[in-house]
């Protein structure tokens, strides 16, 4: 039976910031949703190198002396749209030994997918709406799946960093942990411009180091 195939845009070999440790990066193509931050603009559509699991596993296996205790993340644009190569990848990766957490979204709830993992970062999309339910059906699933989970949110100045929208974060992570927050950044704008795409959060500032403490101490003090 032919191998399944999936789309990558890229591959990076040496992230500190996706995961424990050192890690390589997989960057999937395609996404279910449109947020106007995305800081991989390019990674929306369904396009990009096709490969099969068993090439992107040859390839990834190079770096295991490397890893130590880091290991691979499948990131993107979505990675659980992708759900049958994600499924080879990742086991060919366990089987070796490679820890594997995947970063993504929360809005594909599958406990397959949860059960293939070692760990997930689900980065809640606050921003422009107040339905967070499906967070609390992907954080459930994680729990029955034993799914190690961390929490992120981009915090965008004037759009997720009210009182009122940092209490209903509380509220949604009670038990979860803590939430990571990532300061919204501009550095994205430069792809955008090359892609001929316009920036939606053009007009909004970075935020700060403070905007970050204020944030945290809304979340965890009041
Ligand atoms: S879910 Fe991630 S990749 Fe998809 S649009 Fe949002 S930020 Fe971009």
């Amino acid at each position: 039976m032919a191998e399944v195939k999936g789309f990558i845009d890229s591959v990076y070999c040496g992230s500190g910031v996706d995961g424990r440790g050192l890690r390589c990066v997989v960057f999937f193509s395609g996404c279910n949703l449109r947020c106007p931050f995305c800081h991989n603009p390019e990674t929306l559509f369904k396009r990009g190198q096709e490969k099969t699991a068993g090439e992107l596993f040859e390839y990834l296996k190079r770096y295991k002396p490397y890893f130590k205790k880091g290991g691979v993340t499948l990131s993107g644009g979505e990675p659980f749209l992708q759900k049958e190569f994600l499924l080879a990848l990742a086991g060919k990766l366990k089987s070796e030994g490679i820890h594997v957490v995947a970063e993504t979204n929360g809005y594909i709830c599958d406990e397959e997918i949860l059960r293939a993992l070692d760990g997930v970062i689900v980065d809640v999309k606050n921003q422009e709406t107040d339905d967070l339910s499906p967070y609390n059906k992907f954080f459930e699933a994680c729990r029955n799946a034993g799914c190690d989970l961390t929490v992120t949110n981009v915090l965008v100045p004037g759009k997720n960093d009210s009182a009122e929208k940092l209490r209903a974060l509380s509220a949604l992570i009670k038990g979860e942990g803590r939430v990571k927050f990532l300061p919204l950044r501009k550095l994205c704008e430069e792809k955008y411009r090359e892609l001929q795409m316009r920036f939606p959060y053009a007009d909004i500032r970075e935020a700060e180091e403070e905007d970050v403490i204020k944030a945290e101490n809304l979340l965890y003090n009041d």
